[in-house]
């Protein structure tokens, strides 16, 4: 460790251990009044299939500081999940955005399309997890069929049994789940054969440049592969680029998500622009 090399180093590392540590503990003292104060909000991003279709909206959180102003989930979320306060804030997002859709859908302001809403490892090894899913799908009237839950792949290595059984009660419940950041991750391929799964979302790194990366190029096309075979839908996240789009497309990815459809906007913009975001998928077929 650094402390080991004495001198210097010793007091530098501990300096900038308790610098983190006090703003860790800020941010976290701060994050939870933060609920309270109506700070958190959530963003809608679209997700489209390959006709152009909206199948889908991933809701994001947002944390609007009062002082600093805009706080990354990046930054915040790790914080979340250390101190324990994401399953507070886990149960609000999906309430929110349970809330949220069907509004939507019910008021058919927007047509049907499924909701997607990001799950921490934290919250989903909870043991209250399935049950506060099934309290808040009461609670809204939430149609189940109609939420997918994006989980990352660390789980596939961690607690293996336990999470196949909650993988397992979300299916019987209609619930479909997809594999965030998929390939940045360690999960091994004979494992996610066995997985209750149902989506596989390309972490955005591989879709950088993809039309001219080959490197990219093979990985984004053994992933559309590996989905084909095991039945699982395959999505890219992070598309920019009418290249990238393109590419993705003429490998039959099923879904795309990134900025060139839209950004995460606020719901009453997500509302407003929903007939945009097909644009994209407009002009490839105008090129051809
Ligand atoms: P994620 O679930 O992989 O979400 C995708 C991230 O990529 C989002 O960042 C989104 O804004 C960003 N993104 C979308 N399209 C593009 C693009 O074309 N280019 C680039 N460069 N980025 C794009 P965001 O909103 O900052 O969220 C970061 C991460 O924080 C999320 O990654 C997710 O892991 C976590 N997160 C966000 N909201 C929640 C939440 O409600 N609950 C939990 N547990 N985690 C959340
Ligand atoms: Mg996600
Ligand atoms: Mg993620
Ligand atoms: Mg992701």
């Amino acid at each position: 460790a650094a402390k080991d090399r004495g001198g210097q180093n010793a007091i530098f590392y501990d300096e900038l251990h308790s610098d983190q540590l006090h703003e860790i503990a800020t941010i976290e003292g701060q994050l939870r009044k933060a609920l309270d104060r109506e700070e958190l909000i959530l963003n809608y991003q679209p997700i489209v299939d390959s006709t152009g279709r909206v199948s889908a909206a991933e809701a994001l959180i947002r944390w609007i500081h009062p002082v600093h102003g805009f706080i990354s989930p990046a930054k915040f979320i790790p914080i979340a999940e250390e101190t324990g306060l994401i399953i507070k804030i886990g149960e609000w997002v999906l309430r929110t955005a349970c809330i949220q859709h069907k509004q939507w859908i019910d008021s058919k302001r927007l047509p049907p399309f499924d909701l997607s809403v990001n799950v921490s490892l934290r919250q989903f090894l909870n043991q209250d997890f399935v049950e506060m899913v099934d309290r808040i799908l009461a609670e809204t009237r939430f149609d189940p069929e109609r939420l997918v839950l994006e989980i990352t792949e660390g789980y596939v290595n961690k607690n293996v049994e336990y999470g196949n059984h909650v993988l397992n009660q979300l299916k019987n419940r209609g619930i479909r789940i997809a594999i965030d950041d998929f390939g940045t991750g360690y999960s091994s391929l004979s494992r996610l054969k066995t997985l209750p799964i149902h989506v596989l979302k390309i972490d955005r790194s591989f879709i950088r440049y993809v039309q001219n990366d080959s490197a990219n190029a093979s990985i984004v096309e053994a992933v559309v592969h590996i989905g084909k075979s095991m039945n699982l839908k395959v999505m890219s996240e992070g598309v920019e680029t009418i290249e990238e789009l393109q590419f993705l497309k003429s490998v039959n990815c099923h879904q795309y998500q990134g900025y060139l459809i839209s950004p995460p906007l606020p719901a009453a913009e997500f509302e407003a622009r929903f007939q945009e975001f097909s644009l994209p998928l407009q002009m490839l077929a105008e090129q051809r």
